[in-house]
């Protein structure tokens, strides 16, 4: 089919793309990579008035590594109105609204310093949809198994919003609100994603089941683990997929966060630290987190997560270069 007439527009500053989202408000859809937003037009899925190209966006297609002091969102003229957020001593990694899937697949800091995102990217689609996707607008689009908004809310991100009232930034975990849903305003564009920077040693997963290879997942889970020194480690796990949109299983990552403390300070010789990886314990904890989420009526999603975590954890136990003598975890369904 063909489009509906539409309205289009091409801000070339930020300034007058802030005017177009404020003067059209619901009526206007922001267009960046087009992967999603143009076959809904075409097939008349979505009706909008009005298209606001963000494509000649001056400076929009950036990846930089920031600390928070320099954060450009923090010394905006706009008022921000961001929740406090948590310093970073390895500070933050920045991602533009027009970078694009393929750009993370390569990017030097990506690999660096979030490559858990570079992960979760090859995941996406096909080589066109990945050139021409953009790490934002999957976040906007907030499809329930995109890769993106589950390594978001994995890895901690930041999702920085700006609107021409203000600044503000809301963690991807609280960011979506449903399935295609945020919530974002409609006078709001995401300016950035800030990702926090992952240590040397920390650790990370991502895996999913898919109808096909170039498909959203059906089942998804993304496992960050940041090691802190004399702490036990930072284990987020999230999953997608298998509910209206990603969720923390916070639970399971404290439980595997107290396995990996006790297992490193056995290793060591010290004693009564932490607890052994008992598997029937993140088992059983995984279980009891999961089973409120999963929509589908369908053990499979379960099971599949649970294997999958199984191996995420056997991953996670050889890069930490475990004694051989360690129990694996074995198999968690
Ligand atoms: C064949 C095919 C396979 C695909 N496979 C996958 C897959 O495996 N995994 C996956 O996650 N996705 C997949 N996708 C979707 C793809 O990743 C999209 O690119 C992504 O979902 C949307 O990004 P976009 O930049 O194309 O956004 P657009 O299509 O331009 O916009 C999508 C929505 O987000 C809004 N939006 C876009 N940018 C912004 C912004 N900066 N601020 C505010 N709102 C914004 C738009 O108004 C629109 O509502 C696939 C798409 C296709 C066509």
């Amino acid at each position: 089919m063909k489009l509906a007439p539409i309205h289009y527009v091409r801000p070339r500053s930020e300034a007058e793309l802030l005017d177009a989202l404020a003067r059209y408000g619901a009526d206007a859809a922001v267009l960046s990579g087009g992967q999603s937003l143009m076959p809904e037009l075409a097939l008349r899925t979505r009706a909008v008035k009005v298209v606001v190209d963000i494509n000649h966006l001056p400076d929009a297609g950036g990846i930089a590594l920031g600390l928070a002091a320099d954060d450009p969102l923090q010394t905006a003229s706009l008022g921000v109105h961001a929740e406090a957020s948590a310093p970073r001593p390895g500070g933050w990694l920045h991602i533009g609204p027009l970078v694009r899937h393929g750009d993370l697949l390569n990017h030097h800091l990506v690999q660096r310093h979030a490559p858990g995102w570079a992960a979760a990217a090859a995941h996406i689609g096909n080589v066109a949809v990945r050139n021409r996707g953009t790490v934002c607008g999957s976040l906007a689009y907030a499809d329930p198994g995109g890769e993106l908004p589950l390594i978001a809310v994995a890895s901690g991100a930041r999702v920085c919003l700006r609107a021409s009232s203000g600044v503000r930034e809301v963690a991807a975990e609280s960011f979506f609100a449903g399935a295609f849903c945020t919530v974002r305003r409609p006078d709001e564009y995401i300016a950035c994603v800030r990702v926090p920077v992952a240590g040397p040693d920390s650790f990370h997963f991502v895996d999913e089941i898919a109808r096909r290879p170039t498909a959203p997942a059906l089942a998804s889970i993304a496992l960050s683990v940041d090691p802190i020194i004399g702490q036990a480690p930072s284990v987020r796990i999230a999953v997608g997929g298998v509910s209206d949109r990603p969720r923390l299983l916070p639970a399971t990552g404290e439980r595997i966060s107290h396995a990996l403390r006790g297992m490193t300070a056995r290793q060591r010789g010290e004693e009564g630290v932490g607890v052994a990886l008992d598997v029937d314990a993140i088992r059983a904890t995984l279980r009891a987190e999961l089973t409120p989420l999963v929509e589908r009526d369908d053990a499979a999603y379960r099971l599949h997560l649970a294997a999958t975590l199984t191996r995420a954890v056997a991953k996670l136990r050889a890069s930490l270069d475990l004694s051989p003598a360690m129990p694996h975890p074995g198999p968690l369904t």
